[in-house]
This record gives structure tokens, C-alpha cells and sequence, in this order.
């Protein structure tokens, strides 16, 4: 699902350009009055927000707070019981997983070391193929399609390599999740290893986020307010876009994109119904049963999501990703969408999360020791 048109994308990138600010890095810290203080506010608790954390604790940072609204860890990784067992209603595969002795996808290192059930996957290897009049193989097309689409994003600087490992990325493979503590169970248990109690606000949903060269203060929905010398922001592309959290200065100027919001409108009774009938069409000879249950994850009505991945559009380049990256004062900018390589088209996106979650904190936590952000003028 695209995220942003292309327009809509240009607005978000030229305001996020006009109100980059280029702090100064000789001012003292100046945060604002609040009814708690860290050095660096953690807003969201994905896998993004989760090893910003861990990078900062292993450089030795430890006056931090993740600030995450819902009541558990893991974000996009999200579970629930569905007829009696746990499946998955985001992520649930990990994508490349590691070429002879070439890098190991990071996701898997997590996977392996917190004994998260996962199984080879063929993905699209094992699909059979409908048209209105039932079963119609059209694989040959479907694949050299799909190949077609890769090429295309490739010329335009637009592709996502988790895969290719020639690129950069792990390996062709595929690795679905069959645990039934649920995919998250990964990025909840490492956290469980560095995070004290101290360090973790749940069920704090940020409603202001108020931003400046000297600090940052987030207001959470109750009234209460946090003030850190620094923040990483890690919602989605899709929280930034919407006005469930007001940015004061405000980044950009925002616009709603090309959405599938339709489907999502709908009454389960009617989604379910429509279901039924692409059902019906697909096996014209069958009659199809009705479910014993239904379930219909909304993840662009949720306002911690309005979306479920980023995928760009062939126009997206370089520039824009370090554009949507770029801090503003002392408040940076983390996640899925803000990975250039691993970006979360077709799923490859905690790689992306986990990779941005971890490189450029490194940076900030050196620059914090130092006394200046990074990207900070002289930062
Ligand atoms: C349906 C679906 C399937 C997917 N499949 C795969 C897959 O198979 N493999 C793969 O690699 N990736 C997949 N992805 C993508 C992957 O889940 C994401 O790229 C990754 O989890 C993003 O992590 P993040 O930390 O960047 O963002 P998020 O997980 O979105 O973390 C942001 C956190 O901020 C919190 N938050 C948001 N707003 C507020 C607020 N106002 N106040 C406080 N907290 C707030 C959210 O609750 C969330 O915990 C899938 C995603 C979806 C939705």
C-alpha cells in the first residue's frame, strides 16, 4: 500500500526542509519544565524505539524513557487469539535470512536468540492463481510481472533489499512465524534484557510533541508532560502524516494520500460478505461455507498506524529519504520508513526498523556524550 503520493510526499519534504532548524550547539540545554525529565525521550515502542534504547544502554546512555501508548512492546509485531490460537495481525515473516557466511539478517539473531518458533516459508512459491471464472494458472504472467515491478524500482532508486544479498541484503529465503507466544515475543524479551521498569511508560499516548535547538517536551493525552534533552520519534510515516499528534513548531504540511480506506469503512458483516463473494467466484463449482469466525485487522483507522507499511513511489530518491530523516532542533526521526534500504514494502520493513533503530543512535548516543546532537550544527 503506497503511504504517500508523490505529492503529497514533495509537501511533507519541503516543510520538513523549511523547518529544519540548526541548533546551537554552545546553548545549554533548555528543557522545558515537565513533570519528568530524561535525556533522551524514546517515542514509540517498536522495534525501532526498542533498539534505540538498546544502542543507547550499551553506549553507556541510561537516562532514557521509551514512551509507547499501548499496554505491551512490539508495535507492528502484533498478535491476537483467533479461534483458539495466536496469529499474527502485522509482521509474521522474516525476510532474508543469511547468504554462505555474509551478513545474517539481525531480525533472525533476535528470532534465534529468544527461541521463536519460525518455519521455511516458499512465500510465493506454492500460489495457484483465479480469475472470475475459477481457477486459472497464470504464474508465467504473475512472476514476470513481479519481476518486471522489481526492475522498474531498481532503475528508479526505489527498491527494497532485504533479498538481493548481491545488494547488500541476506538471502532469498523466508522464515514465517509459528510461535504461539506470538512474533513479537522477540523484540519484548530483548528488551526484558536491558529495560529497567524505570525506563518504560506504557499506556502513554503522546497527544503534542513541542520541539526546539535546546529540548524537547511531549504532552501526553492525561495532561502529563515528559521534557528530554533529546527525543527519537519512531511512528510510522503514517502517524506523521495524520493529526493525531500535534508537532509544535508543525513539520510538515500534511496531505491525505491515494488510501484503500474503503475496505476498512465497511462493517465487518459487509467485509465479510464481499470476502464471501471473491470466495464464490474463485470456486464456482463449490459452495463455499460460511466462516466459523471472522477477524479484519484495521491498521489504517488505528491512530497509532494509519497504515500498515511504507512503500515509495518511484520518484522517491536519496534525497528524500535524509530528507524524512532529518532531525528538526533535537528531535529525531526513526522506523521502517526512515530506512533507505530496508524500507517496509512487501514486509521487509523491521529490518529497516531494526537498522534505523540501531546506526544513527550509535551517532547520537557519541554526540550526547560529547554535548551536541547529531546533526546538530558542529554535531
Ligand atoms: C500487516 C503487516 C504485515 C507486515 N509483515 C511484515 C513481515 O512479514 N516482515 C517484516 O519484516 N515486516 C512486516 N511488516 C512491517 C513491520 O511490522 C514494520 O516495518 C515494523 O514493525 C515497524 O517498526 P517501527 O518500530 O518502525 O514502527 P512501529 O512498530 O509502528 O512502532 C511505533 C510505535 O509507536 C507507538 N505509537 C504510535 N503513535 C503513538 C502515540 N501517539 N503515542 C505513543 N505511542 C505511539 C505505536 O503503538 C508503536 O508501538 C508488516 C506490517 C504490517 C502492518
Amino acid at each position: 500500500m503506497a503511504l504517500l503520493t508523490t505529492l503529497s510526499f514533495l509537501a511533507l519534504i519541503s516543510s520538513v526542509v523549511q523547518g529544519y532548524a540548526i541548533p546551537n550547539p554552545n546553548q545549554p540545554s533548555g528543557r522545558a519544565t515537565a513533570d519528568r525529565n530524561a535525556k533522551v525521550l524514546i517515542l514509540g515502542g517498536g522495534v525501532a524505539g526498542i533498539i534505540a534504547a538498546r544502542t543507547l544502554h550499551e553506549q553507556g546512555i541510561k537516562d532514557f524513557v521509551v514512551v509507547e501508548a499501548r499496554d505491551e512492546l512490539g508495535g507492528r509485531l502484533k498478535s491476537t487469539t483467533f479461534a483458539g490460537k495466536t496469529v499474527e495481525l502485522g509482521a509474521n515473516w522474516v525476510q532474508g535470512t543469511q547468504t554462505g557466511n555474509g551478513p545474517k539478517n539481525p531480525i533472525l539473531t533476535l528470532v534465534e536468540k529468544h527461541k521463536v518458533k519460525t518455519m521455511y516459508s516458499d512465500t510465493t512459491g506454492s500460489i495457484t492463481t483465479y480469475d472470475h471464472t475459477g481457477a486459472v494458472d497464470f504464474l508465467d504472467t504473475f512472476y514476470s510481472s513481479a519481476e518486471a515491478y522489481e526492475n522498474l524500482t531498481v532503475a528508479a532508486g526505489a527498491n527494497n533489499y532485504t533479498f538481493n544479498a548481491d545488494e547488500g541484503g541476506f538471502s532469498e529465503e523466508n522464515r514465517l512465524c509459528v510461535e504461539q507466544r506470538g512474533f513479537k515475543t522477540f523484540i519484548q524479551e530483548e528488551a526484558k534484557s536491558f529495560l529497567k521498569p524505570s525506563q518504560l511508560r506504557l499506556k502513554s499516548f503522546v497527544k503534542n510533541i513541542s520541539w526546539s535547538a535546546s529540548g524537547v517536551k511531549v504532552t501526553l493525552d492525561n495532561g502529563e508532560s515528559l521534557a528530554g534533552d533529546y527525543a527519537i520519534c519512531t511512528f510510522s510515516v503514517g502517524v506523521l502524516q495524520n493529526d493525531d499528534v500535534k508537532f509544535t513548531p508543525s513539520l510538515p504540511a500534511t496531505h491525505q494520500g491515494d488510501f484503500s480506506e474503503r475496505i476498512e469503512s465497511l462493517a465487518d458483516d459487509q467485509v465479510k460478505q464481499e470476502v464471501m463473494s471473491v470466495l464464490g467466484a474463485m470456486y464456482p463449482n463449490i459452495t463455499v461455507p460460511a466462516p466459523l469466525e471472522f477477524m479484519f485487522p484495521r491498521w489504517y483507522s488505528d491512530p497509532l498506524y494509519r497504515g500498515s507499511y511504507s512503500n515509495w513511489p518511484p520518484s522517491f530518491v536519496q534525497q528524500h529519504h535524509d530528507n524524512l530523516r532529518a532531525n528538526v532542533g533535537r528531535l529525531y526521526f526513526a522506523g521502517e520508513a526512515t530506512s533507505q534500504k530496508y524500507f517496509g514494502e512487501f514486509c521487509f520493513g523491521i529490518n529497516g526498523a531494526l537498522l534505523k533503530g540501531s546506526i544513527d543512535h550509535r551517532l547520537l548516543a557519541w554526540s550526547i556524550r560529547r554535548g551536541s546532537g547529531y546533526g546538530e550544527g558542529g554535531g
